[in-house]
C-alpha cells in the first residue's frame, strides 16, 4: 500500500506527461489506458507518415515509461459502461484522479441519413488510417468522389490520405465543404502543402468568384489574388499545373440532409448555400438562404472536430466535462472538475488536454496541459490525508479479478520486440499486429521466448 498515488485516466500525450509530473514529484503515477499502446492520437493520429515526428513522440513517451514510479494498465477503459467505472477506480483509493481521456465522441448535425454506408467521423477514419483496433478491421471504405466538413488540418490530412496515400486508392475527387468563406480557412500552410498540387486553379477561381460578393457583404475579401496569397501560395505561379485526382472547395455551403442510393450507401449530399452575417462581436455566422444544392458524392467524412465521451461518468457542461467556472478570468484554463448539481468542485479530480478542451491543439499544447493538469493534483495531493492507495500488484490484481487482461510494461516492451522482429524479417506495412488479438498473441510468444532464455529474461524485468 502506498501513502498517496495519482491516477491518470488516458495515456495520449497530455496523460503521460501529467504522468512525468507526478512521478518527477515523487509520487506514484498510475496510468489507465483504453488502447494496448499508449500514444492516443500522437500514435493514432497524427499522419502515418510523419514518421520523424512520431519516432520521436514514441522515444519521449518510453523515457517516461521507464520511470520507476510510472505504472501502465493498458487496454483498461475507464466509464459507466465499459471496463471499470470511476467507482472502481475510488475504491483503490487514489489520492486524486486526472483524466487525460482526450475527445472520443463524434461531433454530428443530426441530418436525415447520417447513419447510411459511407458516411464517417473523421477521428474514426484517421483511427482506421491509423489502424487503431477495432477501427482497424472495420469497414471505412472510401469511393470515387468524397465530400469532407471542414477546414481544418484534420480535414487535409484525410485529403492527403484519399489523394495520395491510401492503399488502392480510387478517389477521384476530394471536396471540402465548408460552411462559411475562404477567411475561415484553419489549415496551417505546411499541411496543404502536400495537396495543393490536386487543385485546379480555373475551378477555384470560378468557386471563389461564386461567393466573392456574399463575402465582401461582412468586410471579407474572397478575391482569388488575396485567398491564394493567403493559403495558396503554389497557384500564383504561372507554370503552376494541376495533377489528378482532384482537390476542390464548396464554401458557403452547409449540408442539409444524406441521399442514399439504392445500394444503401450515401449517393448525394444536399447543402444549402449561406449567406454570411455579421455578429455583434465582429465574427461571422452562416445563415441558410433556404437555396439547396445536391453534391453527387459516395463518401462524406466529417472534420468538424470531436466531443467528449459522456459515458465516462464526469459531471457534463455546456463545453464537455464540466470544470470551475471562472467568470473573472474566463481565458485562464481551469483543470478541476466541477459538478453543477451541487456547485462544488469535486475534490481530487482534474481534467487536461483534450479531456479539458476538445480538438484543442498539436501535442506541444497536450503536453503543457498535462503537466499543469499534474500539478494541479500535485498540490491538491501535497495537502489531502493518507490515502492508502493500492501498489500496482494490488491494482492489477483487481482489474485481472474483473476479468481483464491488462497490458504492463513489461508486455508494451514485448509487444515492441515482436514488431521490430516482424520488421526484420520483412514486415513493411504500417503495423505488424493491427487487432488486439493479434498483439495479444505476439505478447504471449515472446514472453515464452523470453521465458526459454534466461539472459533476455534478466534484460527485461516485469514491471506494471
Ligand atoms: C487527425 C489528427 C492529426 C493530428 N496531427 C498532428 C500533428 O501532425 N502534429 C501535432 O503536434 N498534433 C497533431 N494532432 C493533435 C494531437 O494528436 C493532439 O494534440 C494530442 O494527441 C491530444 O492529446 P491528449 O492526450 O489530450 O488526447 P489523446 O491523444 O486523444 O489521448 C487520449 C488517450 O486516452 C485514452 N482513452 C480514451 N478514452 C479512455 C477511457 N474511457 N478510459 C481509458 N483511457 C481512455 C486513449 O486510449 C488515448 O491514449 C492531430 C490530431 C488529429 C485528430
Amino acid at each position: 500500500m502506498l501513502m498517496n498515488g495519482i491516477f491518470v485516466v488516458g495515456a495520449g500525450p497530455a496523460g503521460i506527461f501529467a504522468a512525468r509530473q507526478i512521478a518527477l514529484a515523487g509520487i506514484d503515477a498510475f496510468l489507465f489506458n483504453r488502447d494496448i499502446k499508449p500514444g492516443g492520437l500522437a500514435e493514432y493520429g497524427i499522419y502515418p507518415l510523419k514518421d520523424k515526428m512520431k519516432s520521436g513522440l514514441r522515444k519521449q513517451f518510453s523515457k517516461v515509461l521507464e520511470l520507476p514510479n510510472v505504472h501502465y494498465f493498458g487496454h483498461v477503459q475507464v466509464g459507466a459502461p465499459y471496463d471499470v467505472t470511476i467507482a472502481d477506480l475510488d475504491a483503490m483509493r487514489p489520492a486524486a484522479i486526472v483524466f487525460s481521456n482526450g475527445a472520443q465522441g463524434t461531433k454530428k448535425l443530426g441530418l436525415p441519413g447520417e447513419d447510411v454506408k459511407g458516411v464517417y467521423a473523421a477521428k474514426d477514419f484517421v483511427y482506421h488510417y491509423n489502424q487503431l483496433p477495432p477501427y482497424a478491421t472495420m469497414d471505412f471504405s472510401s469511393g470515387k468522389r468524397v465530400a469532407v466538413i471542414g477546414m481544418g488540418n484534420v480535414a487535409i490530412d484525410i485529403a492527403r490520405w484519399l489523394l495520395l496515400d491510401a492503399p488502392g486508392r480510387e478517389t477521384g475527387e476530394v471536396i471540402i465543404v465548408a460552411r462559411r468563406g475562404p477567411s475561415e480557412i484553419k489549415f496551417d500552410k505546411k499541411e496543404i502543402e502536400y495537396v495543393d498540387r490536386h487543385l485546379d486553379r480555373d475551378q477555384l477561381t470560378q468557386e471563389l468568384e461564386r461567393v466573392r460578393e456574399r463575402c465582401a457583404r461582412v468586410g471579407q475579401d474572397a478575391s482569388p489574388e488575396t485567398v491564394f496569397e493567403n493559403h495558396f501560395r503554389r497557384l500564383k505561379d504561372p507554370a503552376f499545373t494541376s495533377v489528378p485526382p482532384r482537390l476542390s472547395f464548396r464554401f458557403l455551403s452547409s449540408p442539409t440532409a444524406i441521399l442514399p442510393g439504392d445500394n444503401g450507401r450515401i449517393a448525394a449530399l444536399e447543402i444549402a448555400e449561406n449567406e454570411l452575417v455579421l455578429r455583434p462581436d465582429g465574427s461571422t455566422a452562416a445563415k441558410d438562404t433556404e437555396a439547396r444544392t445536391k453534391l453527387p458524392v459516395d463518401t462524406l467524412i466529417f472534420a468538424i472536430g470531436d466531443k467528449h465521451d459522456a459515458q465516462l461518468g464526469l459531471p457534463m457542461g455546456k463545453e464537455g466535462y464540466s470544470t470551475r467556472p471562472n467568470p473573472d478570468r474566463p481565458a485562464e484554463p481551469v483543470f478541476e472538475v466541477w459538478d453543477p448539481t451541487i456547485n462544488a468542485v469535486l475534490p481530487g479530480r482534474f481534467v487536461s488536454g483534450w479531456a479539458r478542451q476538445a480538438s484543442t491543439g498539436l501535442v506541444g499544447i497536450a503536453r503543457h496541459d498535462g503537466e499543469v493538469g499534474a500539478n494541479k493534483a500535485i498540490e491538491y495531493v501535497k495537502s489531502a490525508a493518507d490515502h492508502g492507495t493500492l501498489s500496482a500488484q494490488e491494482i492489477q490484481s483487481r482489474l485481472e479479478a474483473k476479468g481483464l487482461r491488462i497490458v504492463n510494461k513489461l508486455d508494451l516492451a514485448l509487444l515492441a520486440r515482436a514488431e521490430e522482429r516482424a520488421r526484420e524479417s520483412g514486415w513493411l506495412g504500417l503495423r505488424p499486429f493491427s487487432d488486439n488479438d493479434a498483439m495479444f498473441q505476439a505478447i504471449d510468444r515472446e514472453r515464452e521466448q523470453m521465458q526459454s532464455s534466461t539472459s533476455e529474461g534478466d534484460r527485461l524485468v516485469p514491471t506494471t
